[in-house]
Order: C-alpha cells, then structure tokens, then sequence
C-alpha cells in the first residue's frame, strides 16, 4: 500500500501556486492538508515538510507531495528518513533546528499541525519571519498567546485559524467591528462521554477515551475532546485569536458536530458556520485564503442530518471545562500553566498512570500550585512562556510519580 502511494506523482505546481510548509506533516491535520494538496490540481507547491519521529511516515509525504526538504524533529531517525528519501532529490534533515529550518523555508503559507507546546518555537519562526499561517496548534496561543498576537502585529504576518470552531467563526464574523459582537459561541460535539454518568467518566480507560463519535484525531486532542478540556482551550484561543474578554466567549454542546461556532451582534443578529466534520474544509478555506478552492470534502445535506441539538455543557460531569475558562478568567499565566500540566496529564492517562478524572484534578491542583507559588505570571515572550511550560511539567510529573506509587488503576 506504501509503495503505491510514493509511486504516486506529485502534483505538478502551476506557475502561480502558492508554496507550502507543513509542519506536523505525518499527523491527522497533515494528512488532511497533503489530501487538500493531491487534489489541488497543482495550486500549491510545497516546500517543506516536518514531523516528530516518524522518518518512514515523513518520507511517505514529502514524496506524495514532491516537497523539497524533509525535517524530523527526532534525531535519531535521521539516517532513516535519509534511506526512505534515498533516490529522490529531496533534502533530509533531522532535530529540533531543522524543524525551525523547515519553518523558515521561503514559503506563502506554513501550516502548523504539530501537537502540543512542542509546536510552539517554530510556529513563531514562522509568524516571526512573517509568514502567513495556517493555525491548527491550539497549544500554541494557549501557552504563548499574547506574545503571538503581538508578534503577528509587527511582522503583519496573518494568522488564519484551522480549528473547526475558529474558523468558522472567522467566517461568520465577516469584517464586523468587534463592538458589535455580543457573543461568540464554540459548539462541542460532547465526545464519546456526553450522555456517562460521572462515575462512569471517573473511571473511563484510554480506548473508551481515544473513540471519538465524530471526529478522527491525533490522540492528544481526542482525549481532551473526551473531557471538554478541548473546548477550555479552544476558549482561551479564541480569547487571544479574535481579542474578545472570556464575558463573550460561551459554549454550547452539539452532538452533531454540523454548528461550529455561533457570532451573535449587538442588533440580535446571529451568523454561524455550519459545515460537515470533516477537517479538510477549514484546511482548505485557510490554504487558498482569501480565495476558495474546489475540494472532495464531505457535503453537508441538512436533510439527511434532521435533527441540530444543543445543550449547555455540564461542568460537573466536565471539570475540565471549568477548570480551562477559570485559568482564562484569573489570566497571570494561567492558560500556559494548564496547557503544560494538561500535556502531562494526557500523557500520564495514556500510559494508564491515572485515571481519566484524575486529568482535571491535576490540572487543578497544577494552576493553584503556580499561584501559590509565584511561578505562574503573564509571560512576557515566547521564551518566557516556555520556561513556566517547562517548570510546570518537571513539577506535574514529579506529583505523577509520587500519585503512581500509591493508587491508581492499571490494566
Ligand atoms: P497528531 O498527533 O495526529 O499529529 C501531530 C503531528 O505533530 C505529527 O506529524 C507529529 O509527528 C508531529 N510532531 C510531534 N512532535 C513534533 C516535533 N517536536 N516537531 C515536529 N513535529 C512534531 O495530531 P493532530 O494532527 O490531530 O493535531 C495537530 C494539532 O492540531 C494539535 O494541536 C490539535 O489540537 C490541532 N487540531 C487537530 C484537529 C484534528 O482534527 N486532528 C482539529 C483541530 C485542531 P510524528 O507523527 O512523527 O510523531
Ligand atoms: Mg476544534
């Protein structure tokens, strides 16, 4: 199956295709993006793509795609991808620096899709050196979001959202005057737990989490799907993306994922962009942006949907939620503090070190830790906020290894 798709010709670029860099290349929103590119008819070229520690999955793209410079996070997967990328002219590299290389290629477009902080240092090359960028990283603007926005203002690089909720909240608010929104409203399909009792999310393994009734995702952002925390963070983006205070951002819940996100005016109009879940139709929307292109993207036929529902969310079945607006609403560096404590979090309930519950509660407990102690506090820079990222992590997984040795369920 391998074989044929690298046998498979790039797309020949026309003379007026828009380069491309795609950062997380290997993952869920890439292989949307590389899908939009193969269909594309020639309208992007790309330049660069770059990954984590996949050198076989990195080389599949960057041939599929006719990239010309592959970057793999990993070092050690170096002489791999050179193997797997062995007969072709395109350059290999591999560790942290050449991921920023890969960012910093001359580009139209970069596309960041890597998951977590680690998306955070070349996203902001990018922006830095004044790229347009295809946001799909939401841990970015939740770990580092002022020092993003700013960036974007003096480089005048522009910052399009990929996530569901976002763009499609891009897209309904037109060039509206921010004073004239009343409210912005993210749906949230609920996950697999919308209808589990509490004790029956408390208890939820890694597999029940990671099954995502509408959405096929990276693992990171299904499990955060599972227990709202998604939606918390994608507030806090929302906060940073649109300028808009936490009193105008609200949350519905929409099982059907079709709504994603609701602009009500101050004159009761209400505009929403509706679309089927199928991430290839925000990527699009951004690559060719401000114009439109053609794409094999699912069609929404309301018809056979029926039925749109809504609900408020239940923060006590859903603590994260809770847990990510209070971050936002305190401000002091909290949302960089619940971002990297909810990495580690993740993590630890993937390899089955905590419970399911135990997510929220660590987050918790991480975000009143920093208060207490001072670590936490609006970051100034990028750099400034990876440094509270990494304290936060080192002191979150210390709290794991002690919470490991005394209870928790094993499988
Ligand atoms: P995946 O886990 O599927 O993919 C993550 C990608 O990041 C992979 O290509 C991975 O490489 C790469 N990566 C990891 N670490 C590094 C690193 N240090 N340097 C370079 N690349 C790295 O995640 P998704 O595609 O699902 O999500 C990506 C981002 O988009 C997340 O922030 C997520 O919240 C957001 N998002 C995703 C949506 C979705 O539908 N999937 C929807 C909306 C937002 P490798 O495979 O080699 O490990
Ligand atoms: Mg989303």
């Amino acid at each position: 199956m391998d074989k044929v798709i690298e046998l498979r010709r790039a797309p020949a670029a026309k003379s007026e295709a828009r380069t491309v860099v795609i950062l997380g290349a290997t993952g869920s929103i890439g292989k949307s993006t590389e899908d939009i590119i193969a269909g594309a008819d020639g309208a992007f070229q790309v330049e660069a793509v770059a990954g984590g520690r996949d050198p076989r999955g990195l080389a599949r793209v960057a041939r599929a795609l006719g990239a010309k410079f592959a970057a793999l996070a990993d070092p050690s997967g170096y002489a791999e991808l050179k193997e797997a990328l062995a007969g072709t002219s395109i350059e290999a590299a591999a560790g942290e620096a050449a991921v920023i290389e890969a960012a910093l290629r001359p580009a139209d477009i970069v596309v960041g899709a890597i998951a977590g902080a680690a998306g955070v240092a070349p996203t902001f090359a990018a922006l830095s050196a004044g790229r347009t960028v295809a946001l799909a990283n939401k841990e970015c603007l939740v770990c580092a979001g002022p020092a993003f926005m700013r960036q974007a203002a003096a480089s005048g690089a522009k910052l399009l959202p990929v996530d569901s909720e976002h763009n499609a909240i891009f897209q309904a608010m037109g060039d509206a005057e921010l004073a004239t929104i009343e409210m912005i409203t993210l749906t949230a399909s609920g996950g697999p737990f919308r209808t589990w009792t509490s004790e029956a999310i408390a208890k939820a393994t890694p597999e029940q989490a990671l099954t995502h009734p509408n959405w096929s995702m990276g693992p990171k952002v299904t499990v955060d799907s599972a227990g709202l925390m998604n939606k918390g963070l994608e507030v806090i983006e929302a906060h940073y993306l649109f300028g808009v205070e936490a009193a105008r951002l609200d949350v519905l819940v929409h099982a059907q994922s079709i709504v994603h996100g609701l602009v009500a005016f101050t004159d009761g109009s209400v505009t929403a962009g509706l679309a089927s879940p199928d991430m290839r139709v925000p990527i699009a929307h951004c690559l060719s942006y401000p114009k439109r292109i053609s794409t094999a993207a699912r069609r929404l036929d309301l018809a056979s949907v029926g039925q749109l529902t809504f609900e408020r969310p239940d923060f006590e079945r859903f603590p994260a939620l809770r847990v990510a607006l209070e971050a936002l609403r305190t401000g002091r560096g909290l949302p960089t503090v619940l971002n990297a404590a909810n990495e580690v979090a993740v993590d630890a309930f993937l390899n089955r070190l905590i419970s399911f519950h135990e997510i929220a509660a660590m987050v918790e407990k991480a975000c009143d830790a920093a208060l207490a102690d001072g670590v936490s506090h609006e970051p100034d820079s990028v750099a400034d906020a990876l440094a509270i990222d990494q304290a936060v992590r080192e002191r979150t997984r210390a709290l794991f290894g002690k919470q490991a040795a005394s209870s928790l369920f094993m499988h």
